[in-house]
């Protein structure tokens, strides 16, 4: 979401009175204070507009099929699949499968050649993209965290959050002994300039904050380096935690998410070849139990 958000604000930058030195727009929090203004231009979802609240919502892709320009190859060479609302659901594949192109066509950064998709029975096409935009949070693949405070690294997408809000996303994504660490708490500078935080915690910031925003489908492209056997313990409960109340959609490289996993989606080549619970995909699907022996990430439990 940051990248893309960047992406439209050096489209808009010269346009506009909203010209800003590059230095500046480096300048992790200043800019997306700017991106903010540039979402309160008419037309583009508003912050307030920003936050949902709702129950999970059920997905459904029908025969997508999707390029990414008319001389571009196929990526979506019909994809048909169901998630339920509520509840965890992975997505596992070779790179290049088409995996992160089912989130991008999610947010509706792009819009299929041909098929159909649905979220929470209707087609999304037909929902106002504020609303759809609202409705879905999207933790990105080793998600950056911002120059700034703790806090402003929670908040910033969510400005009107309580404190009582941001405590309870701190304690969902088993940040608090974090915040009890830090010399100022939340109000402890993190990022390049201030104190680094782990790759796991760093990952759980990036669900902390996309939680605030209350999203009715959570999507998380999971980092893929290596996380200590703490870590992932703690990012595997907090998935479990999350998907009690809201639809989780995983890209998993972890063999502790995939098992933890209601249903497994396995794509190959711009299709879904199986779906199934770990078990069942193991005994069943061949490019499954390699995928399962070879590129799974296992850390030892603690
Ligand atoms: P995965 O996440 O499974 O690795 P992706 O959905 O990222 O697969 O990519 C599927 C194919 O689409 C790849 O061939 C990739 O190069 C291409 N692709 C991904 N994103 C873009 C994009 N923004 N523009 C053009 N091609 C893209
Ligand atoms: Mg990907």
């Amino acid at each position: 979401l940051i990248a893309f958000l960047l992406y439209l604000f050096y489209l808009v930058a010269p346009i506009g009175q909203l010209v800003q030195s590059f230095t500046q727009l480096q300048n992790g929090l200043a800019a997306i204070t700017r991106i903010r203004e540039i979402e309160e231009l008419p037309g583009e979802p508003t912050v307030a507009a920003l936050r949902a609240d709702g129950p999970p919502v059920g997905v459904t892709f029908e025969d997508v099929v999707f390029r990414y320009g008319d001389d571009r190859p196929i990526v979506h060479d019909g994809v048909s699949f169901e998630v339920r609302a509520g509840g965890l659901s992975a997505l596992v594949g070779p790179s290049g499968a088409g995996k992160s192109t089912v989130f991008a066509l999610l947010e509706r950064f792009y819009s299929p050649q041909s098929g159909n998709i649905t979220m929470s029975g209707r087609d999304i096409r037909d929902w106002d993209l504020a609303e759809l935009r609202a409705a879905v949070g999207y933790v990105e693949q080793d998600a950056p965290v911002l120059d700034g405070t703790l806090r402003e690294n929670l908040t910033f997408a969510a400005p009107d959050a309580t404190e009582a809000e941001v405590r309870h996303s701190l304690a969902r994504t088993k940040l608090d002994d974090l915040v009890a660490r830090l010399p100022e708490g939340l109000e402890t500078q993190v990022g390049h300039r201030g104190v680094l935080l782990s790759g796991g915690e760093r990952q759980r910031v990036a669900i902390a904050r996309a939680l605030l925003r209350r999203p009715r489908l959570l999507l998380l492209d999971e980092a893929t380096s290596q996380l200590d056997a703490v870590n992932e313990l703690r990012l595997r409960e907090v998935i479990a935690e999350v998907a009690t109340d809201t639809t989780v959609l995983v890209i998993a490289h972890r063999l502790s998410t995939v098992t933890g996993a209601d249903r497994i989606i396995v794509m190959e080549s711009g299709r879904v070849r199986a779906t199934g619970t770990h078990a069942e995909l193991l005994a069943d699907d061949d490019l499954y139990r390699e995928l399962a022996t070879t590129q799974f990430l296992a850390t030892a439990t603690p």
